[in-house]
């Protein structure tokens, strides 16, 4: 940071475990950035608008909990879950869901020091002028196998054709809303981690950082 205050926006998008979450904490780490998951946000959003309306999503209280959402409700453990993860992707479908949490987005973009988002729509919507858009995908079988590697440490019984479902469902309905659909910005650097080692694609999203970091110091 050489001691400079500075505001650097890194938007990371993509569907359901490409590994756009580790190689955001991983830039974040390796540049002292600030780091938001933005799919928390919508999924604090779903698991309380499922626990208040007993597993079915009602409208309207799932926009008064977006309205209403602090970064004390990002914190909570049970938000990790597939059940989490559907009700998520059910909510963020909302315009009003999307619209109230905004704001929040847009400003821990812009916070000094910089920022990496990870997410679906952050290139193309919460941050279009960032200073670098990684687009992170992979095929759906390594997608679908890394997922239930992770699960199935905490889940023995876990199935593999139920997580791959599971994936392929949240993607459908995340790149076919009418609001802000997943999807690539027409100036983000696509990065297929299909074939690439974990390490290798935090190295790949580190150069194109640096780059542009030295882009913006000329
Ligand atoms: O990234 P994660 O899988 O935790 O996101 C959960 C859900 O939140 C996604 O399936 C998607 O529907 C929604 N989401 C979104 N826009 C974002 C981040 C997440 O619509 N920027």
């Amino acid at each position: 940071m050489n001691g400079i205050v500075m505001q650097f926006t890194v938007a990371i998008d993509g569907p359901a475990a490409a590994g756009k979450g580790t190689i955001a904490r991983a830039v974040a780490n390796e540049f002292g950035f600030a780091h938001l998951d933005t799919g928390l946000l919508y999924r604090a959003v779903g698991s309380k608008a499922m626990m208040r309306g007993r597993g079915v999503i009602l409208p309207e209280v799932a926009v008064k909990f977006a309205q209403e959402l602090t970064e004390k409700d990002l914190e909570r453990e049970d938000l990790r879950s597939a059940r989490v993860a559907q009700a998520a992707s059910k909510v963020a479908a909302l315009p009003e869901v999307r619209a109230a949490l905004l704001a929040f987005q847009k400003g821990f973009a812009k916070r000094e020091g910089g920022a990496v988002l990870d997410g679906r729509d952050i290139g193309s919507v919460i941050c279009p002028g960032a200073d670098v858009k990684l687009y992170v995908t992979a095929s759906d079988e390594v997608r679908a196998e890394r997922r239930f590697a992770e699960l199935k440490i905490k889940q023995p019984d876990a199935k593999l054709e139920t997580v791959m479902m599971d994936l392929k469902q949240r993607d459908l309905r995340d790149a076919s809303r009418d609001v802000a659909p997943m999807c690539a910005a027409a100036d983000a650097l696509l990065l297929d981690t299909t074939h690439m080692t974990i390490d290798a694609a935090i190295e790949a999203a580190i150069e194109t950082v640096n780059k542009a970091r030295q882009a913006n110091a000329n």
